[in-house]
């Protein structure tokens, strides 16, 4: 993959730097965030993982009849980049880790950015049979976009390695960054979508989950990762109690 910048005409200076930002884009229900996350690097990259809801989501979960829980506190992703200085221009890499609606919406947002997904999700929400990915599927499948299709645990760059963690979707991927200060991070995205779903055989399973057995197995492989790791917090998928405690941009993990 391209790179840009060199670490000493990098965002930060010289050294090894690397920064976390996690960003609500919406509310589901009475208190479950969604998130979007930046990863800011010293070779002067921005990887975005996932963009949150469409507009046209959020328009019909207004409109009457609308069966779904509510969604609240909508902020699009490119404001909340902006809100850090970043334009949609200078993301250069887009972490899918699925193509579920409250994940995919505003990938169209990023023309530029290179968007790295595994290649068992892309196929299964290209093929049509994947209701929920259907929704946004203007957004995710928009003329341009450019995808980098991954099969498996793949290393994108020093310190960021995708976790193919199947389950929750075919080819779901969560993220483990290893941060300079902080540690290594793992985001469970919707493997884990709460800190209560973390035990491995007693863990509730979601009405979303696609394949429990599979989901299961994600579970322990995030697990032996956290042990074999030594991660030093796990930030779960939709998790209100936990994310009042993490800290929120503009504040980051570095
Ligand atoms: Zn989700």
């Amino acid at each position: 993959m391209e790179r840009h910048a060199n670490a000493t005409n990098g965002l930060f200076g010289r050294g090894r730097i690397m920064r976390l930002y996690l960003m609500r884009v919406a509310t589901i229900g009475e208190d479950a965030p969604v998130p979007s996350y930046l990863i800011r690097t010293d070779e002067g990259r921005n990887i975005l993982i996932d963009t949150g809801f469409s507009p046209a989501v959020i328009a019909a979960s207004h409109a009457p009849g609308f069966r779904g829980p509510p969604i609240r506190d909508y902020v699009p992703v490119v404001d909340r980049l902006a809100a850090l200085g970043v334009g949609p221009g200078e993301i250069d890499t887009l972490i899918a880790t699925h193509l579920d609606p409250d994940h995919a919406g505003a990938i169209d947002a990023f023309p530029g950015a290179e968007i790295v997904i595994q290649r068992v999700q892309y196929e299964a929400a290209r093929s049509g049979t994947d209701a929920r990915a259907a929704l946004t599927r203007a957004n995710w499948d928009a003329p341009g976009l450019r995808y980098h299709l991954v099969d498996g645990d793949t290393e994108l760059v020093p310190g960021v390695t995708l976790i193919e963690t199947s389950g929750h979707v075919p080819g779901h991927q969560s993220v483990l960054v290893r941060l300079p200060e902080t540690g290594p991070v793992l985001l469970a995205i919707d493997a884990i979508g709460e800190a209560a779903h973390a035990d491995l055989e007693e863990g509730a399973i979601h009405p979303m989950d696609l394949d429990e057995t599979a989901l299961r197995a994600s579970r322990r492989k995030l697990r032996d990762l956290e042990v074999r790791e030594g991660v030093a917090l796990t930030i779960y998928g939709h998790d209100g109690p936990q994310w009042r405690t993490l800290k929120l941009a503009p504040d980051y993990y570095d």
